[in-house]
């Protein structure tokens, strides 16, 4: 028995592993500038290694999901959420002989755009680039691994493969960006779509978990949530007599496998109907062969909707998101005002992005705390903590 398995070995086991309708690492339309290959990584593991060692990774942990990080630290944030989403992928995508490597990219990568402070960062930042583009996280996230990542002495960014960057990409592509896009086609390979809706199961599931801990939701108005009854019916006897705490972690661990099994078996037996001659017929189809089934995509809405009423709308949400927009803007106007306050590699890359897009590139790239430091230091406001 040879002791070492090599790319080769990888990509042969792949062919024979995965369906006709996944994207062997081998099938790849490569990469923006060509570089020899890995002895024994494959391109989709290369991709999520480049992108697990990107600076922007790294400032993940001290990025907001829906709590800012000194409300607590057993919330989310835009880390754990990441890594969460990341391992709901891959048991997906392993489950329907996908490419969990390229699916694993795909998610490692998903929010490497998000600003500080969540969505309301975004909102703010969107309305102060009105006139110089606009902002969106996933569009950032594509700047992010294409040209702001600095690794290499002859190109900029991560050079990530065709496959990983569409799946960042996710929607249209009408704007301008610095380096050739992804072409789209009406969907993305299914790798990328199990990465989507593994951040819809991850992010719900936990902000619903945090919802709770923090009280904001009370677990005794769930109970009209047809799939939190049944989760919460389907461990009542493995819980009879828990701590609330044990009872909360077990309904969201039932939570999830519903929604990961039957996103599973809905997706296989839609596959198995439509057989897709291969990745292209993937791309070319109407709709996303990655869902849940009818029944659960309605006790989904039911749940998402709940919490986009009682949790991310709820005063002190909304409080806290109001304070980071207000940060932005705060930082934005001081940095036009005062430009010499940037740091010389903005100021460097303004001459050759813009003023505007390489300010909102900075202030989109800056933790929650750090924003929170630098709007103390040039606004000398009260902590808006
Ligand atoms: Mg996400």
């Amino acid at each position: 028995m040879r002791a070492l398995r090599d790319r080769e070995t990888f990509q042969r086991e792949e062919v024979e592993r995965l369906a006709p309708w996944a994207v062997p690492s081998s099938a790849t339309q490569g990469r923006r500038v060509a570089e020899p290959e890995h002895p024994y990584r494959t391109a989709f593991q290369r991709d999520r290694d480049r992108i697990v060692h990107a600076r922007a990774f790294r400032r993940l942990e001290y990025k907001t999901q829906v709590f800012v990080p000194h409300e607590g630290d057993h919330y989310r944030n835009r880390l754990t959420h990441t890594l969460e989403t990341a391992q709901i992928a891959r048991t997906i995508a392993r489950a329907l002989r996908l490419n969990e490597d390229l699916a694993e990219a795909v998610a490692l990568a998903h929010d490497l755009g998000h600003t500080p402070f969540g969505h309301a960062g975004e909102r703010a930042l969107n309305q102060l680039m009105k006139g110089a583009g606009g902002f969106d996280h996933n569009r950032q996230t594509l700047r992010i691994v294409d040209w702001l990542e600095e690794r290499e002495r002859s190109f900029r960014g991560l050079n990530l493969c065709h496959e990983t960057r569409e799946g960042i990409l996710k929607h249209g592509a009408d704007f301008e960006h610095p380096v050739h896009l992804p072409r789209l086609e009406a969907q993305p390979s299914l790798e990328a779509q199990v990465a989507d809706a593994a951040d819809e199961i991850a992010y719900t599931n936990h902000d619903l978990d945090d919802g709770l801990r923090s009280r904001l939701v009370a677990a005794e108005s769930l109970g009209e949530l047809s799939l939190w009854a049944e989760a919460r019916a389907s461990i009542a006897e493995r819980v009879a007599g828990a701590s609330p705490r044990v009872v909360r972690a077990q309904t969201i661990r039932a939570l999830i496998d519903r929604l990961a099994s039957d996103l599973i078996t809905a997706s296989s037996v839609r596959l198995e109907a439509g057989t897709p001659h291969d990745v292209d017929a993937v791309r070319r189809a109407p709709e996303r062969w990655i869902a849940l089934s009818h029944p659960m995509a309605r006790a989904f809405r039911e749940l998402k909707l709940y919490l986009f009423e009682n949790l991310y709308h709820h005063p002190r949400v909304v409080r806290m998101s109001e304070r980071g927009e207000a940060v932005l803007r705060d930082l934005w106007h001081a940095y036009r005002s005062r430009p010499e306050e940037l740091p010389r590699h903005i100021a460097d890359r303004a001459r050759l992005d813009g003023e505007e897009r390489a300010l909102a590139d900075y202030l989109a790239g800056m933790t929650d705390r750090f924003a929170l430091a630098e709007q103390q230091r040039l606004c000398g406001g009260a902590p808006v903590a």
